[in-house]
């Protein structure tokens, strides 16, 4: 069988990525989905652009994230963000509840790395969760790894926050 790309698999996953970033513009005119600008582009135009990066490839990535462009006024204000040192300091709380979690396995070291089995194991959810979930999965068409991709991130959110059980505030990520 022909290799999709002939080059090493550094380069092949930089191809990846770089096709992962063309996906941030999502239409030719740039603004679908601005706050304040109209977007022009011809019904199904916007689709293509969107098709252009595959299922199976936006299927393995854990965030997805939309930015809007931020108005001036909201640049030029000063407000209260916190500051690096202290999301440091999160992250090496959830690191270490991590560390301790996975201490029995030789090869998984932090929620991303957990197997379909382990996330069903660290991952409980309530029946609010499930609802929540199934809601999704069947409205938005999700795949296995999506919904395992969900817990490991609603997992990590729920570390972040030193929680125990997971919320469903942790799935709907607020
Ligand atoms: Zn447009």
């Amino acid at each position: 069988m022909r290799p999709v790309y002939s080059c090493s698999p550094d380069q092949a996953k930089s191809l990846l990525f770089s096709r992962c970033f063309q996906a941030v513009r999502v239409c030719p005119c740039g603004y679908y989905n601005h706050p304040e600008k109209s977007c022009v582009c011809l019904p199904g135009l916007v689709q293509r652009y969107l098709n252009r990066v595959s299922g199976p490839l936006l299927d393995r990535i854990d965030l997805h994230v939309e930015v809007t462009p931020v108005p001036f006024d909201d640049l030029s204000v000063k407000r209260y963000t916190e500051d690096s040192a202290s999301v440091r300091e999160r992250v090496q709380k959830a690191r270490f509840i991590q560390d301790q979690r996975f201490a029995h396995s030789k090869t998984v070291f932090c929620n991303a790395r957990m197997r379909s089995r382990m996330v069903q194991e660290v991952c409980g959810i309530d029946q609010s969760g499930r609802n929540l979930l199934k809601n999704a999965m069947d409205r938005l068409g999700f795949s296995a790894r999506a919904y395992d991709r969900i817990l490991k991130v609603a997992r990590t959110i729920a570390d972040l926050e030193e929680e125990t059980l997971i919320k469903t505030t942790h799935q709907a990520g607020q």
